[in-house]
């Protein structure tokens, strides 16, 4: 049993529109602490950070490459016996914990919830670009399965490497209509807050209309399997993030999703 561990990556170098994303995990942090609200899920667990959830602080790139420094970090986290549970930064960050998870236990069945399906080749010339983590999952072999949820900006590139994989996209339209993930195998999640519509979470660079409600996802996380390898929440960015709503919505999350890993 490993232990649920929280992790800062606090990095947007691979951002294509608007910085700001490298301050979301103390954003997270602020709300998860912040005496407004207590530190239990909705099932009845106390995810208060002391001996059964741990965190380990922000990601230090330390002048490495910051895919580098991320692979190691987690490395060095499953090393010890934790599970992580990253708080972004930018999505680009999701390539290197799930290469540096996948090197220990093989490939990953990850569920992506995203209005992006972030599978671009490449993005402003920069194939490490927030568009592109899953491309490079893919890649590299290190995704038994792809489920994307909330996705609702297709064009045929991203249609093109959908075929080519074989992702399965459950887009905003289907989901309208009833359609849901298979969530039994599920051993990563990532959840990109823009899945939300922005009215349930303005806090990112990419706002696009018309997206998921939170009690949709929450839902979900709380049917997950509980033997869950990891998790990020990415691309708060608390500047453009009035009254925090977006950062409450996201601690809310990073609870849920550890409460569901000590159930394990
Ligand atoms: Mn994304
Ligand atoms: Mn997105």
């Amino acid at each position: 049993m490993s232990i649920p561990t929280l992790i800062g990556a606090p990095f947007d170098g691979h951002s294509s529109f608007r910085r700001g994303a490298a301050a979301g995990p103390s954003g997270i942090r602020d709300a998860l602490n912040s005496s407004s609200t207590n530190s239990w899920t909705e099932k009845r667990r106390d995810v208060a950070v002391g001996s059964v959830v741990h965190d380990a602080g922000d990601i230090d790139a330390g002048g490495q490459a910051e895919d580098v420094a991320i692979d190691a970090a987690i490395d060095a986290l499953l090393e010890r016996g934790g599970r992580p549970v990253v708080l972004g930064g930018d999505h680009s960050i999701t390539y290197p914990i799930v290469r540096a998870i996948a090197r220990r236990h093989g490939p990953l069945h990850i569920l992506h919830f995203d209005a992006h399906a972030d599978l671009y080749l490449e993005y402003d010339g920069d194939r490490f670009s927030h568009a592109c983590p899953f491309a490079r999952i893919l890649e590299a072999g290190l995704a038994a399965s792809l489920t994307q949820v909330g996705i609702r900006t297709m064009n045929d590139e991203q249609f093109r490497q959908v075929e080519r994989f074989g992702v399965e996209v459950i887009d905003m339209a289907g989901w309208h209509r009833g359609r849901r993930p298979a969530i039994q195998e599920i051993t990563y999640l990532s959840i990109d807050l823009d899945a939300f519509d922005p009215a349930f979470a303005p806090g990112v660079a990419h706002r696009e209309a018309a997206g998921l409600a939170p009690r949709d996802v929450i839902d979900i996380i709380q049917s997950l399997p509980s033997t869950l390898r990891g998790a990020d929440v990415v691309e708060l960015n608390p500047a453009c993030d009035p009254l925090d709503i977006t950062s409450v919505l996201a601690a809310k999350l990073v609870k849920e999703i550890v409460g569901k890993m000590l159930e394990d």
